[in-house]
């Protein structure tokens, strides 16, 4: 693709120095500068890719930015050049902004942490879940996982086993629960910007973790996962319902909710009597005291869970990586305008937390342009345009359902 306004070389070698002249692609790292062979000259390999395009029809937009900003060292990603080569290939599809941005700041995180011999940046990223042995037909696979994912395709088995293993690194009970049935074996790997690889193993109920190569018996500073399923009536109404869904603490989840109608359009005022919560909404310039919000359409209820559970990761995501799932919610949208702006409410919201949209509807993928992709086909993997590649299917118990 043209690059018609490049980097300055200022701005290029910043871009390089704060990655250490390494590729930022993850699991590359690959050196761009080194010796020639005469004894006295140096060889440069790497590239400065833009983030989002120097030309306003270039890879992955503008993303609003003003051509000054696209040009700044925050929009350059330093890359080998088969990366930067790939990075602007096919219109910039292999890659979304998104994607590019969270290695920029997790490898700089990585680099700063060495320099320094601490991590400032306590960015992290759940990288990779590979299934060794597990229910269902994802033995033998391994799930590299982006920023911003949506999991599309039939409902199969698979989903369930699948959401519970990527939770089962702090939630390890799960593991407990299916190898009862069948033998566990999974390894996650993940930055918190350190790198952590942990290998878990289920048999007969019980459950052994190898944590960075040393035998644990269970991993005290995991990554957190928040696991949403919003198939749930009343969990707006409760307290005690909203902390469970959201893993939280009751003291916290208030908490929570008080911060929210700072950053939504849509909530005004949140007053909690006793257990229970009310929602005092702006719809369309309408104020709507909600009491009852179980009584609420499930569109929009759905969208206040996002508003809160996006304040919850986004929180979380400031101190340990976060991975925030949701599945079930987008099956309620019918209307594609409300699915974008959902979409892009948990693009912006969730801000460094990782997250992944589970949903059986094609369409919802087509709205997501900046989101990474993966398809499943009836229960098996088939062909991914994206590095990312699971299926997420997860039921919460709430009280009083
Ligand atoms: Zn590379």
């Amino acid at each position: 693709m043209s690059r018609r306004a490049d980097f300055p070389p200022a701005v290029r070698k910043i871009i390089a120095e704060r990655a250490g002249y390494q590729c930022s692609v993850l699991n590359c790292g690959r050196l761009t500068i080194g010796p020639a062979p005469d004894g006295s000259a140096t060889v440069r390999t790497g590239m400065a890719a833009h983030i989002f395009a120097a030309a306003p029809n270039g890879p992955r937009g503008t993303g609003g930015l003003s051509p000054a900003e696209r040009s700044e060292p925050e929009n350059g990603i330093w890359c080998c050049y088969t990366h930067g080569k790939a990075i602007d290939s096919e219109s910039g599809s292999l890659y979304s902004a998104t994607q590019l941005k969270a290695w920029k700041r997790l490898h700089e995180a990585r680099k700063g942490a060495e320099v320094t011999g601490v991590a400032s940046d306590s960015y992290g990223l759940v990288e990779l879940i590979r299934i060794d042995s597990a229910p269902a037909s994802l033995a033998g696979r391994t799930f590299n996982l982006g920023m911003r994912n949506i999991i599309t395709g039939p409902n199969a088995s698979g989903k369930s086993v699948l959401t519970r293993l990527i939770a089962s690194v702090s939630h390890p009970d799960h593991v407990a629960k299916m190898s009862r049935r069948q033998d566990v074996d999974i390894a996650v790997k993940w930055f918190d910007p350190n790198n952590h690889d942990v290998a878990t193993s289920g048999r007969a109920g019980e459950v052994s973790h190898v944590l960075d190569g040393r035998s644990v018996p269970y991993v005290a500073r995991p990554y957190k996962t928040i696991l949403l399923s919003l198939d749930t009536g009343d969990s707006l109404e409760h307290i005690a319902s909203l902390a469970q869904m959201l893993d939280l603490n009751i003291a916290s989840t208030k908490a929570l909710l008080r911060l929210l109608p700072e950053a939504s359009d849509v909530i005004r005022e949140i007053q909690i009597v006793g257990d229970r919560v009310e929602w005092v909404l702006n719809l369309q310039g309408r104020l709507i005291r909600e009491t009852r919000p179980s009584h609420l359409p499930a569109l929009l209820s759905a969208q206040l869970l996002v508003e809160l559970a996006s304040a919850h990761a986004r929180h979380h995501a400031r101190v340990e990586p976060t991975f925030l799932l949701i599945d079930g919610l987008f099956g309620r949208f019918h209307d594609m305008n409300v699915v974008r702006s959902t979409l892009e409410r948990l693009e912006s919201a969730a801000e460094h937390a990782q997250v992944a949209v589970v949903t059986a509807s094609r369409q919802v993928a087509d709205c997501a342009t900046d989101w990474t992709i993966a398809e499943l086909e009836g229960g098996r993997g088939s062909e991914f345009r994206c590095p990312v590649d699971f299926e997420v299917q997860t039921t919460l118990d709430i009280p009083g359902r």
